[in-house]
C-alpha cells in the first residue's frame, strides 16, 4: 500500500464522482472523516471517488461490517491499482434517503484495465451501520 495517498491529492482538482464539484468541497469531507455521506448515492459517489484516488482504507471502513471479511483490505490493494477509472453514471435508486435505513444505487462505471476498456453496471446495496451509510454488496 502507498503511503499517505491523501497528500498527492490536489483539493481544488474537480472530484471525479462527476458532480461537477470541486474535490474539496465533495467527496474529501467522506474521505478524511470531517463529514459523514447523507444518504447512500453520496456514500456511492464517495467510494467510486475512493476507487479513482485508490483510498484503500476508506475503501474498508465504508464497507458495512457484515461484509468487511478479513481479505477485504489485501483484495483491494490489489485491485485499485490495476484500474484507471473514467467515469461513473447513476442509472437509478431507491430508498437511501436520509431517513431510511436501506438502500439501493444501480450505476455504469468505465475504467481500464491493461489496455482494456471495460465497462460495469451494479446493483449495490447500502445499509446503516450506527447511523452510517455503509456499502454492503453488489446483490440488489
Ligand atoms: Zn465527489
Amino acid at each position: 500500500m502507498e503511503d499517505e495517498p491523501m497528500l498527492k491529492i490536489r483539493s481544488r482538482t474537480d472530484c471525479p464522482c462527476g458532480t461537477k464539484e470541486i474535490y474539496h468541497d465533495c467527496c474529501r469531507p467522506y474521505h478524511i472523516g470531517k463529514a459523514q455521506p447523507a444518504t447512500a448515492e453520496e456514500l456511492m459517489r464517495a467510494r467510486y471517488s475512493a476507487f479513482f484516488f485508490r483510498l484503500v482504507d476508506y475503501l474498508v471502513s465504508s464497507t458495512h461490517p457484515e461484509s468487511r471479511t478479513p481479505e477485504l483490505r489485501t483484495e483491494l490493494d490489489e485491485i485499485v491499482h490495476e484500474m484507471m477509472w473514467r467515469s461513473l453514471h447513476i442509472v437509478s435508486k431507491s430508498k437511501g434517503t436520509k431517513e431510511d435505513k436501506k438502500g439501493k444505487v444501480e450505476f455504469m462505471a468505465q475504467y481500464h484495465h491493461d489496455g482494456e476498456f471495460i465497462e460495469v453496471e451494479e446493483r449495490s446495496r447500502f445499509k446503516k451501520y450506527k447511523g452510517q451509510w455503509k456499502y454492503l454488496d453488489d446483490r440488489g
